[in-house]
């Protein structure tokens, strides 16, 4: 069973507060010992796709990296390119990106270095031997890194369920081509009765797999990558996909990733969920529908069972499952499926400090 530390909101509390209750745990606890002098930390995080989303606030780098100074370690903050078109799908522009959201040294005290290179191609190939891959395709800098902080938000996802530590490092850690070959099973077709040709979907697929024909879009099957960029921007239900086959077999997918980033760094990481500004679907949406008020922090040694509790809590709170309030999906794959494969502990011991 893995211990799981909860700092619980109060109703005074801000980003500045919770940020320095956080420092004030992961000290006493000394839960950022597994860094060690000259120690290349990489703080994986989400930018946000634009100021009002959840995404965690630069207070929380800057504490996350100012720990790893005071070991005389080397800290900076690091994401990879998006699949989909944006503001995040390449290093410069989503470094710029970043800057624009406030991630600049004066507020983070950190550089930021993109851990898969300029086009997201450069990835390092880890082991897993899960049951649907022997090996996953990882951000190379995740492989060159000597310790690794995990910060993660907890949000709904459309097609995990939900998101936070697992989605963070499976699908936010790998290379471009780990994350297509996560997404790839998800194949959408158009409704064209509720297609009002209005072309969004053309612009953002990221692979130009849409057309316009005289009836409305149609989607190359062949081309489609499965991102699931056309049903997140279609406003008409016009997109839809095979559910039935796609969450199980994508949340899967995502846990074995989550896997290949967790052997590389067992006993040298430590995972973080902020539990605050939760919302019904992810960082990457542009707009931000409130879940729940705010519960607090998570933080383990164990990405799974941090994920496990922090779900937990938002069910707590929500008083109802997360499938009532948010997508209608299945949402515990990642949990149930990393116990099979003997990844992590959805079992925790939960200790409020
Ligand atoms: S976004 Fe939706 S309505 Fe617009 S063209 Fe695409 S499928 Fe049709
Ligand atoms: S058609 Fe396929 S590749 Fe294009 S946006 Fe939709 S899911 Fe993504």
């Amino acid at each position: 069973m893995s211990r799981v530390y909860f700092i619980k909101s109060r109703e005074d509390d801000n980003d500045d507060k919770l940020a320095l209750r956080l420092r004030d745990a992961l000290d006493s606890l000394s839960l950022m010992d597994f860094i060690q002098e000259r120690d290349m930390v990489a703080i994986k995080t989400h930018f946000g796709e634009t100021p009002k989303s959840g995404y965690p606030r630069p207070v929380f780098l800057k504490t996350l990296g100012d720990l790893a100074r005071e070991r005389k370690a080397q800290p900076f903050m690091t994401e990879t390119s998006t699949l989909y078109k944006g503001q995040r799908n390449n290093a410069a522009i989503h470094t710029e990106h970043a800057l624009s959201q406030g991630f600049g040294f004066e507020n983070t005290g950190m550089a930021i270095v993109m851990a898969d290179g300029l086009f997201g191609d450069e990835e390092t190939e880890v082991s897993v031997n899960g049951r649907i891959y022997e090996s996953v395709k990882i951000a190379s800098l995740f492989a060159k890194c000597q310790s690794f902080i995990c910060l993660s938000h907890f949000t709904g996802h459309i097609l995990a369920g939900f998101g936070a530590a697992l989605k963070n490092m499976g699908m936010g850690c790998a290379s471009r081509r780990g994350k297509m070959v996560q997404h790839s099973t998800a194949k959408p077709s158009v409704k064209q009765k509720k297609c009002t040709s209005c072309g969004q979907c053309v612009k953002w697929c990221p692979v130009e797999a849409i057309s316009m024909s005289a009836e409305g879009a149609v989607i190359d099957q062949d081309k489609c990558i499965g991102c699931g960029e056309c049903l997140a921007v279609c406003r008409f239900d016009a997109v839809s996909y095979n559910w039935g086959a796609t969450y199980e077999e994508l949340q899967k997918k995502v846990t074995e990733h989550a896997m290949g980033v967790y052997n590389l760094h067992e006993k040298s990481s430590i995972y973080i969920n902020l539990l605050t500004r939760i919302s019904k679907d992810c960082d990457c949406m542009t707009g931000y529908e409130e879940l729940c008020s705010d519960i607090g922090i998570v933080i383990s040694s164990d990405p799974v069972a941090a994920d496990a509790a922090s779900l937990d809590l938002v069910e707590k709170k929500l008083g109802k499952k997360l499938s009532e309030a948010g997508h209608d999906i299945p949402y515990r794959i990642q949990m149930e499926y990393a116990r099979e494969i003997g990844f992590g502990d959805p079992d925790y011991e939960l200790i409020e400090i």
